[in-house]
């Protein structure tokens, strides 16, 4: 059987066929540092990690970007009331995220992108879109007009009535009075104040967040894509602007061939996010948890279903996770006799895996197999394709 991926863009599942035979580009978007890293973040990026190490286990070759949203109005307003410059600011909540990643064995991608890196790439993107007629400026801004898409809902399915009330709730600032259209959105913000700002050839400004991800995707990945992720509260208004943007500006679709989103991460009956404040930080677990105990309890979860952490759930991935390294440290490490491997239990493996990457039914199998005894050989070779360390 082959693998089958859930794509959010028509929202079936099917058979998973790359735009290029045997190699899979992927994008995910990555984290807006200004706070520390929480599980939320953590279910995403290690779902991710374990996606991308199953596709090298296919034998694709995997080019997986991730972007850092370094400029972002959540930035500026945080380190603003900090009194921290905002690149610097930006540059240690990154590298906190990529410490708790490392320590997870999360593998870095091929390309890990800073916005404010790819800003002569956006500006041409923009500049193209004004001349296209699919962007207009306004009081020194720059948007996207939505009339000239109309496909525009076509990933989150949603009227033009919902996004507008989803617009309002998300700070999308659906009543500006400089927009021609509710659902217009922000390519370029004019300069205001003391804000960092780019010389540009609409004006002196910096970029909305959704232009940033397209940008770096056609820089670094060309005008189609195989996978699009990131969490499942990106699809609107993120990913849908995406679109628009990106086909309109390649006159390509789809842009991206599949769209993965990971549920979201619910604590004490919320979800999980900042704003609450009802965060269980990945560094805090690491103080009490192994990386791999953590890594079991992500990834015991099937990435589209919401779910709700519990310190019970996480003390019992611990037992399970002591269990099974407590058996294959008595092989010998340097016996790699690929004949021990268990071809049928593989077999199983990777039919739970090729369904819509079942890791939660491929964790099953590992304890059962676990459980028979004197198949260590198997559940080390099984763990390391999910990103364990083994
Ligand atoms: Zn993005």
């Amino acid at each position: 059987m082959q693998l089958k991926l859930f794509n959010s863009l028509g929202g079936k599942t099917k058979m998973f066929r790359p735009v290029k035979r045997r190699t899979v580009s992927m994008y995910v978007c990555g984290i807006t540092p200004y706070d520390v890293t929480h599980l939320g973040h953590a279910f995403t990026y290690v779902f991710f990690d374990a996606l991308s190490r199953y596709l090298e286990f296919l034998g694709f070759r995997v080019i997986y970007i991730q972007n850092i949203t370094n400029i972002d109005d959540d930035i500026l307003k945080r380190a603003e009331k900090e009194k921290k410059d905002w690149g610097q600011f930006g540059d240690f909540w990154t590298k906190s995220y990529l410490n708790d990643m490392k320590t997870l064995n999360v593998r870095m991608p091929a390309h890990y992108v800073k916005a404010t890196d790819s800003i002569p790439e956006m500006i041409k993107m923009i500049s193209a879109l004004i001349k296209k007629g699919f962007a207009y400026k306004s009081d020194g801004n720059v948007y996207f007009n939505i009339r000239k898409f109309p496909q525009y809902g076509k990933l989150s399915g949603f009227t033009a009535k919902q996004m507008v009330l989803l617009l309002r709730e998300r700070g999308g600032n659906p009543d500006d009075p400089f927009k021609r259209n509710n659902l217009d959105f922000i390519l370029w913000q004019g300069k205001r104040g003391a804000e960092p700002s780019w010389d540009a050839p609409f004006g002196q400004g910096r970029p909305g967040w959704h232009i940033e991800c397209s940008a770096m995707i056609n820089q670094y990945l060309g005008d189609r894509i195989d996978i699009h992720g990131g969490g499942k509260d990106l699809i609107f208004p993120h990913h849908e602007s995406e679109i628009a943007q990106s086909e309109s500006f390649t006159g390509k679709h789809p842009f991206s061939k599949y769209f993965m989103h990971t549920a979201m991460v619910m604590f004490m009956g919320e979800k999980m996010s900042k704003s609450l404040g009802n965060l269980v930080l990945v560094s805090d677990l690491l103080k009490r948890y192994s990386p791999n105990a953590i890594r079991w309890m992500l990834l015991s979860h099937k990435y589209r279903l919401t779910w709700e952490y519990t310190a019970d759930e996480m003390n019992d991935a611990k037992i399970r996770m002591d269990k099974i390294e407590r058996h294959i440290k008595r092989l010998d490490a340097k016996n790699n006799d690929h004949n021990a491997i268990n071809k049928k239990a593989m077999a199983d493996f990777s039919l739970a895996m090729n369904d819509d990457m079942d890791i939660p039914a491929a964790l099953r199998i590992i304890e059962l197999l676990d459980n028979e005894g004197n198949e260590s050989h198997t559940v080390r070779y099984m763990m390391s394709i999910l990103g364990f360390r083994v």
